[in-house]
């Protein structure tokens, strides 16, 4: 079975380099009409410019596909519709979105300045809130939509030097969490990619050997399975050097104590049985927590 994205229209976030720039140029071999956006700013941010999204564009033209280039800067709601905006106007609707644009500002957080944290952030959690919002009243009405956060095994577990970047990672695993609840009954399928890949954002973090195994297209092939027809929905799959695995939120079934217990000396001694993984569950909502701990202490008000 062969996935093809024929007749469906992509807008790619970051798609002038590395990640980005293979998913549209994939998306766009297998039949999709792809919107290339890119600031064209530095690693860290800083500048602007047309060129790389410009490049793929005429990558994509010259293969025979269908392109075009939006320098929208995602962290600005305005800029991002007028993206969304004239994709509607030249193509007429928006099947998939794939938020991958991202800076890099690493530094422990005793160095962080207050304004790298909030630009990391900015770019990487509002870019992914502006773009989702403009595409997600389009997606419904179509009842149909594909939403892919990228997320990171930095925000997922944490890396030293990047507060601010797995804050921000972790907070569109947040996001894909309550769209992918809300847009079910639109078909609306949300998920998070974790990569791992040579790109200018890792260059410097690797040596050569290592950076060569480490190839986009083998991340872009994860990317294609969470935004296809059949894609599941809120799955978070970790992808890179050929390498594919889910990584879920696991809460343990835990335990109750008897409101003459509910102090923290009691909690301390009853650790091993909240830390029992034996019938640990993924929650489908916040609800559910609530749920199991009400149906936990109306068991023990029913035998006592
Ligand atoms: P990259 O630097 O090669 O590409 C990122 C692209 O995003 C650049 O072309 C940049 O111009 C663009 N961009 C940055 N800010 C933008 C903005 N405000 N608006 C529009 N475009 C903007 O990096 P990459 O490695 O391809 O990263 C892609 C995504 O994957 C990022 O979200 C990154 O955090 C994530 N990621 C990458 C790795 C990895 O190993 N490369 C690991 C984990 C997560």
């Amino acid at each position: 079975m062969s996935i093809r994205f024929d007749g469906k229209v992509a807008i790619v976030t970051g798609a002038g380099n590395g990640l980005g720039r293979s998913h549209a140029l994939e998306l766009a071999a297998r039949g999709a009409k792809v919107v290339i956006n890119d600031l064209g700013g530095a690693r860290d941010g800083v500048g602007a410019s047309s060129e790389a999204a410009d490049s793929v564009v005429a990558e994509i033209q010259a293969a025979g596909g269908e392109a075009f280039a939006h320098g929208a800067n995602v962290a600005i709601f305005s800029e991002v519709e007028d993206m969304v905006a004239q994709t509607v106007a030249k193509w007429g609707q928006v099947d998939i979105l794939i938020n991958n644009a991202g800076i890099l500002r690493d530094k422990s957080f005793s160095k962080m300045s207050i304004d790298d944290f909030k630009l990391v952030m900015d770019v990487h959690v509002m870019g992914a809130v502006n773009c989702s919002k403009a595409v997600w009243e389009i997606m419904k009405e179509q009842k149909y939509g594909r939403i892919v956060m990228t997320t990171s095994s930095s925000g997922l577990y944490g890396n030293f030097g990047q507060s601010n970047y797995g804050a921000a990672k972790m907070a569109v695993v947040g996001l894909m969490n309550t769209l992918a609840i809300e847009g079910a009954k639109y078909n609306v399928h949300v998920n998070a990619l974790a990569p791992t890949a040579a790109t200018r954002m890792t260059e410097d973090l690797m040596p050569a050997e290592v950076l060569a195994m480490l190839v986009p297209e083998a991340v872009t092939a994860g990317a294609l399975t969470l935004c296809h027809d059949n894609a599941p929905s809120r799955f978070i799959l970790c992808a890179g050097g050929g390498g594919y695995a889910k990584s879920s939120i696991f809460e343990t079934d835990g335990i109750y104590l008897s409101p003459e217990q509910q102090n923290p000396e009691a909690v301390v001694a009853n650790w091993e049985g909240i830390c029992d993984t034996a019938n640990q569950a993924e929650l489908e909502t916040g609800f559910k927590q609530s749920e199991k701990f009400l149906l936990k202490a109306q068991a023990y008000l029913q035998a006592n």
